[in-house]
């Protein structure tokens, strides 16, 4: 006997592969160049401007450009296998283990996480959060990464999620939940701190502007991954990352669609 529930759910999933395939038909343009394309998707040019790093610390994903010939590799550089540590993360390892990025936070990147972030353009979220999903699955089929058993994104304030509507972060971590089949916790974490713009503040002045930002309300398993758009300091990953190994999580590693290299 087949109940509703079943009867729904295979109702949801044809009605979303018509969807799909009505969508990627209707012509469209690419949100950077306006260049006419099929579907909601950047046009190949502007697709392929979007690089991934090639040379960064495993642990934060700050650009390290050991490929210069004025840089030769530090001593505190850990080379030991394919996975290159920054001296910062060295000597002050941050609390989640590992960053995952699509990008830097660079052009066309930028004019695409502000149109989702500040412009409402709500299209941009399956396009950012198909680079994301792309990088991972590559690191994952070349790099032996192992996906975690769930992913959070990162909570925004009640006020600022009031302002803006939605959470840019959840809308992206929406999407690799669907591509990359990881549950995708909701309402497990939540930010109790209404933090104030960090654009000014130095890293020490980040790491304390970020304490007890966030309250975890579920238990979490044991290996995680945060999602979020663009990563710069990393303290707000440190906070929310410390406060998940407080609630079960032994591994948290970070995904997120662009990161600010430090030191520019
Ligand atoms: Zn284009
Ligand atoms: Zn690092």
């Amino acid at each position: 006997m087949v109940d509703d529930s079943t009867n729904n759910n295979q109702l949801k999933v044809f009605f979303r592969k018509c969807l799909h395939f009505v969508s990627e038909r209707i012509p469209s343009e690419c949100p950077i160049c306006e260049m006419p394309v099929s579907g909601r998707r950047l046009c190949c040019q502007c697709q392929q401007s979007i690089q991934p790093l090639k040379q960064h610390c495993f642990i934060c994903a700050e650009p390290l450009f050991l490929g210069s010939p004025n840089y030769s590799i530090p001593k505190q550089l850990h080379t030991t296998t394919h996975q290159l540590c920054c001296g910062r993360c060295l000597k002050h390892p941050p609390a989640f283990d590992s960053t995952l990025v699509a990008s830097l936070y660079q052009e066309p990147l930028v004019q695409l996480i502000k149109k989702l972030k500040f412009h409402e353009n709500l299209g941009i979220s399956p396009i950012l959060g198909a680079l994301l999903s792309q990088r991972i699955s590559n690191a994952q089929q070349f790099d032996q990464l192992s996906l975690p058993q769930a992913l959070v994104a990162v909570p925004l304030h009640k006020n600022r999620l009031h302002q803006r509507g939605y959470n840019q972060a959840e809308l992206i971590a929406r999407y690799l939940s669907k591509q990359l089949q990881i549950p995708l916790l909701k309402n497990a974490v939540i930010r109790v701190l209404n933090t104030h713009d960090q654009a000014t503040f130095n890293l020490q002045q980040r790491m304390k502007n970020m304490k007890g930002a966030f309250k975890v309300l579920k238990d979490i398993p044991k290996h995680i991954a945060i999602v979020d758009d663009v990563i710069t300091s990393g303290s707000t990953c440190h906070e929310l990352s410390r406060m998940l190994k407080k609630s079960g999580a032994e591994i948290v590693d970070v995904y997120a669609v662009a990161k600010t290299p430090l030191n520019k």
